[in-house]
């Protein structure tokens, strides 16, 4: 067969030859445009040949902080086309990480949102590798700022070159994109996907029994595209011609809900505390959302009683899905299989609200104390994964001995494998409770509590114990909170676990500390209680 490379830029070739009239809709700071791939084509093949004279060569770095919008999608494609390679940098991060990821990266460019600009203003000058900026706005001119040089990208974009042909000196293992882990401990560690790993996993995420994603739908990806290429949907929207929907800066529940109604979209994609946002939004207001097909979440566990939620009081059909910065990141998905159609409602739902089936391509284990467990979906171990678009190695950096090891990424998170094939993810290694030398869920107990009616979010972290080494503790965000709501959440948590299981405490709070990709921030919670016991003799944390 033909050594043919498999690359991105003939990802968006295809969009532009097949589906020159096909729309994407993007919401900017002061706009909803639509414009088509002919022109998003041009507009790449502009931006890739401004980049080439701003001095862009071949491997270097160009860095987007910016929201999800059509600019983005273009720097997308226009970066790897040229053979430079896309770096994604989250827009939440402080600016100690941002001054880190950067300098590491050694970004050359950098393209900001007009509304991202202070965050870099007030860092610029620690950063020496940076020798241009480019502001993505509506406007042609760039505003005033310390950056320096600072150009506009759509005064730039009028100077491209709209028949800019790409590199054909790309080789399919040459790195395409880069994306930092959201460091929930340490510094972030830097992942590099080649153009080989991009085209592999977005053709997977076309497959029925993945996404399925195709030319007849309108994609929606509120996932953000600084979070692991918004799980590569931008890349497979683009390339087998759907219509995309971006929700851009600052979107809320509402926006998105309107967004869904009026441009009909059909598969959506977000972290759980998206989803829980716009449940609250259709609580509210009626919206028509008969479009959708599809709610692909992930990210963090998906509630079970938000999926039968969405499918039974919505009628929109619910997708759970598992993969990580590391893993491109799809890795598993969870569909039953039409042997499993038969089966009641609530034993199908226990099922889907699993992680899944790994995805063809890759393979994973699922590792014990005594080597690969039972699949029994009972004994608990480490999983670990290979495939064409799993990372091998961090960039450059020392902490790969830790995760990769033998020919497999070692995921940090222990789960369950079940006799079909199906993972459920119990904890990641660092929020598992281990009390009195047994091992507590903490996903299993926040599940139980956001069953509850009047439960809107709940985190459950291990604190220290003089007796136990670790013990539960519940923190719950509630709707309305009603002075015997504590006694009634812990009779309706202990009929379901057993005794030990019982957070010894329940704390109500206005709200969930959250990492910048939208997780909870169980790391703040723990550090903040890691007293409780100590101070337990005297002088007890207040937990009101
Ligand atoms: P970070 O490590 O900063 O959170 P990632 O986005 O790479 O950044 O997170 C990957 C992790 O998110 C996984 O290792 C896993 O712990 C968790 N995760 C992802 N999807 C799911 C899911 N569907 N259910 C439970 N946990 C998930």
């Amino acid at each position: 067969m033909m050594d043919y490379q498999l690359t991105v830029q003939s990802m968006l070739e295809r969009a532009e030859k097949y589906f020159p009239k096909k729309m994407v809709v993007s919401r900017t700071l002061s706009n909803v445009e639509r414009i088509s791939y002919r022109q998003i084509a041009q507009r790449v093949r502009r931006l890739a040949s401004v980049l080439e004279k701003l001095g862009v060569q071949a491997g270097d770095r160009v860095g987007t902080l910016a929201w999800n919008h059509h600019r983005h999608l273009e720097a997308y494609f226009a970066i790897p086309s040229m053979g430079a390679v896309l770096h994604t940098i989250n827009i939440r991060l402080s600016a100690e990480h941002l001054i880190y990821i950067i300098n590491h990266a050694e970004d050359r460019v950098l393209l900001i949102d007009e509304d991202l600009l202070p965050m870099i203003e007030k860092i610029h000058d620690q950063l020496p590798t940076v020798k241009a900026y480019i502001v993505m706005g509506d406007r042609e001119e760039a505003p005033a700022s310390v950056l320096s040089p600072l150009y506009s990208y759509e005064g730039l974009l009028k100077e491209g070159d709209p028949a800019y042909s790409f590199t054909q000196k790309l080789d399919e293992k040459d790195p395409a994109g880069l994306c930092y882990t959201s460091a929930t401990t340490g510094k972030p560690k830097g992942v590099v996907y080649t153009h080989r790993s991009i085209f592999l996993h977005s053709m997977v995420l076309g497959l029925k029994d993945s996404m399925a994603i195709s030319e007849e739908d309108t994609v929606m990806y509120v996932v953000p595209m600084f979070h692991v290429n918004a799980w590569g949907m931008p890349f497979a929207s683009t390339w087998l011609g759907s219509s995309q929907v971006l929700p851009g800066p600052k979107f809320t529940p509402k926006i998105l809900a309107e967004l869904i109604q009026n441009e009909q979209v059909t598969i959506t994609a977000g972290v759980p505390t998206i989803w829980l946002g716009l449940l609250q939004e259709l609580e509210k207001e009626s919206y028509d959302l008969s479009s959708l097909r599809s709610i692909v979440c992930g990210g963090s566990a998906a509630p079970p009683e938000m999926i039968r939620t969405f499918e039974q009081k919505y009628k929109v059909p619910f997708c759970h899905a598992y993969g990580m910065t590391e893993t491109s990141p799809l890795v598993t998905i969870s569909r039953l299989k039409s042997d499993q159609q038969n089966l009641s409602d609530e034993e199908k739902l226990a099922i889907r609200a699993k992680q899944g089936m790994v995805v063809p391509g890759l393979e994973i284990r699922v590792v014990g104390e005594k080597g690969d467990v039972k699949w029994d979906g009972q004994e608990m171990g480490e999983l670990l994964v290979r495939g064409p678009w799993i990372a091998d190695q961090y960039d450059r950096d020392e902490r790969s001995k830790q995760s990769f090891k033998d020919g497999w990424l070692y995921t940090g998170d222990i789960v369950t494998i079940d006799q079909e094939g199906f993972i459920k993810i119990v904890d990641r290694t660092k929020d598992l409770i281990k009390s009195g030398g047994e091992w507590i869920s903490s996903v299993d107990l926040e599940n139980a509590f956001m069953a509850h009616p009047e439960v809107l979010e709940a985190a459950v972290v291990a604190v220290p114990h003089p007796k136990w080494q670790e013990r539960p503790l519940a923190f719950v965000v509630s709707k309305k909170q009603t002075s015997d709501l504590k006694e009634e959440l812990r009779r309706f948590i202990s009929q379901q676990f057993p005794k030990w299981w019982i957070p010894d405490e329940i704390i109500f709070l206005k709200e969930i500390p959250k990492t910048s990709v939208g997780k909870f921030l169980k790391r703040a919670l723990r550090e903040k209680y890691s007293d409780y016991y100590g101070q337990a003799k005297g002088n007890r944390v207040d937990a009101s």
